[in-house]
């Protein structure tokens, strides 16, 4: 089994088929089964709520290096696969490059 984790996009990315895409894997990071959230506001932080890992401690950690990472997705809606490249500055959202293809 491949490890990951996940992201959610607070701000959901749209797909050409209408399709709204908020929930993304990513193998840019520790791959600790962990769930993170891109905030509304452009924040990265874990998601508090939910872990992939339930035996996990739950810390509140939020980001504030400058970092930058891919993530995937393909769409429930028409199959097509989506893939992101995050930059976070000073943890902040700076730049989202988004790509999507057919398989
Ligand atoms: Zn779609």
């Amino acid at each position: 089994m491949g490890c990951f984790d996940s992201i959610i996009m607070e701000n959901p990315i749209k797909c050409k088929c209408g399709e709204e895409l908020s929930n993304f894997q990513t193998k840019g990071l520790d791959c600790g089964l962990v769930s993170y959230v891109i905030t509304k506001k452009g924040k990265f932080r874990e998601n508090w709520k939910r872990y992939v890992d339930p035996k996990r401690n739950a810390k509140k950690y939020v980001y504030f290096e400058d970092i930058g990472f891919e993530l995937h997705t393909s769409c429930r809606g028409c199959g097509r696969w989506h893939e992101l490249y995050a930059i976070f500055l000073d943890g902040k959202l700076a730049k989202l490059k988004h790509e999507s293809r057919k398989l």
